[in-house]
């Protein structure tokens, strides 16, 4: 029997996003102009030209995001009722594309009790199939208000840029979920918890306390995984490098604002996945709904395998997971489309210095190789 639980392995945020007990998907508290962003999005990359952006050569941007599967809302319902007469709540599927089966399965096998009355925006979990992550999470943007935020939030929020790296770099390190490495050792009582597993949460007051001088020792410290040698660790910021030049490509082409969103970079450091996978890893992450059986058309297993139901099909491709690392693009709580307004200057800045400081970490390290 199913259950939802809180996500593990989260590297920032607010406390209330749940996870179902296999880790499939994400049930994140959702705002109103978050769901409108996940809808506007899926709309494009349901549309009939929404692979063009793939032939210029470009990812287009639902691929740096999580899928989205729609909203989870306590619905109102009288009529059902169980042999004690009590009612009985029942979660309603908003959306079109909320009758994906496997959302549906998820749903129906989940104990709704432990749900409260809240809407839920759910999602990809991105961190399923990753046996020991690493989780960071970089926010960008030097403004970090959107023209909605009062007077108190915008003079506060100013204040954090300004004293922060999100001011001189267009970036700043939110948190980080990592395994204990030789590194966490030396961290500042007030920057780090221990968790379990020996898992070491860093909070945002190291985010806040970095400086243009001492960065680079954050992603060291993020990419510092005893667990894994040096090649490996060149591989990640190689391709870590690569994927935020692909991600600017994709940002120069879209008319969007998006204020305090965040790339989330995890990595597997678990050293038998590196050996399974032989150190292959993907550019992008695997399509979440899609197996890898789809381009076999000729095959003539195809007619059974239609009849696959998408649970199925997603928990196969998970099974066939094959990825060391990935980014992705997340927290759309102030984001919106604003089209004839050109790129979000504010969030390709912070990705423009992100992509130098991954140049120089890459040379760094390759010296001590
Ligand atoms: P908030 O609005 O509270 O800042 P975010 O969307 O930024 O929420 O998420 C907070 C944290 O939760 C992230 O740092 C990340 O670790 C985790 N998280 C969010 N979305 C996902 C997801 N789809 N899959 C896995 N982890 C996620
Ligand atoms: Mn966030």
């Amino acid at each position: 029997m199913n259950k939802y639980k809180e996500l593990e392995h989260k590297a920032a945020g607010h406390d209330g996003t749940l996870t179902d007990d296999e880790g499939l998907l994400v049930f994140k508290p959702a705002l109103t102009q978050e769901i409108d962003f996940y809808k506007a999005v899926h709309q494009l990359s349901t549309a009939s030209n929404a692979d063009d952006s793939f032939s210029n050569g470009d990812v287009p941007l639902y691929s740096w995001m999580p899928t989205f599967l729609g909203v989870l809302d306590e619905g109102t319902t009288t009529t059902t009722t169980e042999s004690d007469g009590a009612a009985v709540p029942q979660y309603v599927l908003e959306d079109p594309h909320m009758d994906s089966t496997i959302l549906k399965q998820v749903v129906e096998d989940t104990d709704k009790i432990t749900l409260n009355k809240k809407k839920y925006i759910v999602l990809e979990n991105l961190l399923h199939g990753f046996k020991k992550p690493n989780v960071l999470d970089i926010k960008l943007g030097k403004i970090l208000y959107d023209e909605n935020a009062t007077a108190d939030k915008r003079q506060r929020l100013t204040m954090v840029s300004n004293t922060t790296t999100s001011s001189t770099l267009g970036f700043r390190i939110c948190g980080m979920k990592i395994r204990q490495n030789s590194v966490t050792d030396y961290l500042s009582q007030d920057h780090y918890e221990n968790d379990f597993n020996n898992y070491v949460f860093i909070n945002k007051k190291f985010g806040r306390t970095r400086t243009q001088k001492d960065i680079k020792d954050a992603f060291k410290l993020y990419f510092g995984a005893d667990t894994l040698s040096k090649e490996r660790i060149s591989s990640l910021l190689t391709i870590f490098l690569q994927r935020l030049q692909l991600f600017y490509n994709t940002l120069l082409n879209q008319e969007i604002r998006m204020i305090s969103s965040s790339l989330l970079f995890i990595y597997e450091t678990d050293s038998d996945r590196w050996d399974i996978l032989n150190n292959e890893d993907s550019m992008l992450r695997d399509n979440f709904l899609q197996s890898d059986d789809d381009d076999d058309d000729d095959d003539d297993d195809d007619e059974y395998e239609g009849e696959d139901n998408e649970v199925l099909t997603a928990k196969n491709s998970r099974l066939k997971h094959s990825q060391l690392s990935s980014m992705s693009l997340i927290d759309f709580a102030h984001s919106k489309f604003t089209p004839g307004q050109g790129y979000d200057e504010n969030v390709i800045e912070g990705v423009e210095s992100l992509i130098q400081k991954f140049k120089d970490l890459i040379e760094d390290h390759n010296g001590t190789l």
